[in-house]
């Protein structure tokens, strides 16, 4: 027998929506590029991954694949070859060596692998230290895995490295997780071994498991990039991230990994094989092809990407905006503050007026007011349009 209509108590279907997902904000970036979208004759230096084409040679092994008939499910972990190919380039490339039968994990992204480490780790409430500006993604995906989130500010003055003092400062009882991303989205900044070396002494003391985001550590421009998991005492504490998407141009295919002890790729991998199975198949083998034959494609890529921040950073300083010279990755984070706008109203302002498009700065969390990201994934000739747009519109202000 059905309940009379009028008896079933109102509701909407926002009320179904669980508490913590409520809370989530959308992403700054993704309502700023709605707009952006819907105007044309747009120069962007807004997005956040290459402009080149993935490899021919690595799109060719996806489509090699196919051919073949590759079309099935993997092991949960990922296929074996691509597993030793990556314990292989990890230990070569970050001196740190894992097992690749228990100690590798091949994720949908970064992002998954960020996901699965941070659910399998956090229980409600744990705290979750990271420094500020950072990746979009990290406040939502602590909350998600019911984590709280604990941003420590890092600053131009201090080339936006996380310093130990403010580390310290910031760890309370209820402290589990450092996570780090080194060279940093959205500021470029980086830690040299020295650095690292401090912060890996407070997470020792403090207990701390450090989950450490490097997708970025191919495009270091200044000195060879160090991960904290090759520090001594680091490894048994280290969840180690990376991806394909950012050195291999290869947004477009999903696929990243995690290496960690065994029992916590086990804990991670417990979550993935009920919620994902595996990475896709054709996305395995085309990563496999990159870690064999694809180190000169990126070392080219890397060379783009330098000259093309050199060209912003002397354009800029031009304007007079002289901003803190990135060491990896492929950002600009430029100070407006000179030119007394916030964030938001200057990318708004440029926008509508230069057609020029930047992530406001506080799209990266509070301590990004003052700065708009500029991305260099652009190529030359579009920076050139953009700049003498851009030095219009600070003219004008
Ligand atoms: N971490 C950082 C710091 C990033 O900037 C990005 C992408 N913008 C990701 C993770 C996500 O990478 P993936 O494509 O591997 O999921």
């Amino acid at each position: 027998m059905h309940l009379p209509v009028s008896t079933v108590p109102a509701t909407s279907p926002n009320d179904f929506v669980a508490e913590h997902v409520r809370g989530i904000p959308r992403s700054g970036i993704r309502d700023f590029f709605e707009i952006v979208q819907s105007m044309s004759d747009v120069i962007s230096l807004g997005i956040g991954e290459p402009d080149f084409v993935t490899p021919w040679h690595i799109r060719e092994a996806a489509i090699y694949a196919l051919e073949r008939g590759k079309t099935g499910y993997t092991s949960n972990l990922g296929l074996l070859r691509l597993r030793e190919a990556i314990a292989e380039y990890v230990s070569t490339t970050y001196h740190v060596s894992y097992d690749p039968t228990t100690e590798v994990l091949v994720t949908v992204g970064v992002s998954e692998a960020l996901d699965l480490a941070l659910r399998a780790i956090l229980n409600p409430g744990d705290e979750v230290l990271y420094h500020e500006p950072c990746y979009v993604s990290y406040s939502p995906s602590i909350a998600l895995a019911h984590g709280r989130a604990v941003a420590i500010s890092t600053r131009e003055a201090d080339e936006f490295k996380l310093r130990p003092a403010a580390l310290k400062a910031a760890i309370t009882p209820k402290s589990k997780v450092l996570l780090l991303n080194f060279p940093t989205n959205p500021t470029g900044a980086v830690l040299t071994a020295r650095e690292l070396e401090e912060i890996a002494a407070i997470c020792r003391e403090h207990n701390l498991l450090v989950i450490t985001d490097e997708i970025y550590s191919e495009l270091s421009y200044a000195e060879p990039h160090t991960s904290i998991a090759s520090l001594p005492g680091m490894r048994e504490r280290t969840i180690f991230l990376h991806g394909f998407s950012k050195a291999f141009a290869m947004t477009g295919f999903r696929i990243g990994y995690a290496c960690a002890p065994a029992p916590l790729i086990d804990a991670m991998m417990r979550i993935h094989q009920y919620g994902i199975l595996c990475a896709p198949i054709i996305s395995q083998e085309a990563a496999l092809e990159a870690l064999r034959h694809g180190h000169n494609d990126m070392l080219e890529m890397r060379e783009h990407y330098r000259k093309r921040r050199n060209f912003l950073l002397y354009a800029f300083r031009e304007m007079g905006l002289p901003c803190f010279e990135p060491r990896g990755a492929f950002y600009l984070f430029v100070g407006i503050k000179p030119t007394g706008k916030s964030s938001h109203d200057f990318a708004m302002g440029l926008l509508k007026q230069e057609q020029v498009a930047v992530v406001p700065g506080t799209a990266f969390g509070a301590s990004g007011e003052g700065y708009i990201r500029c991305s260099y994934a652009t190529a030359l000739e579009q920076l050139e349009i953009a700049a003498p747009r851009i030095a219009r519109f600070v003219g004008k202000l």
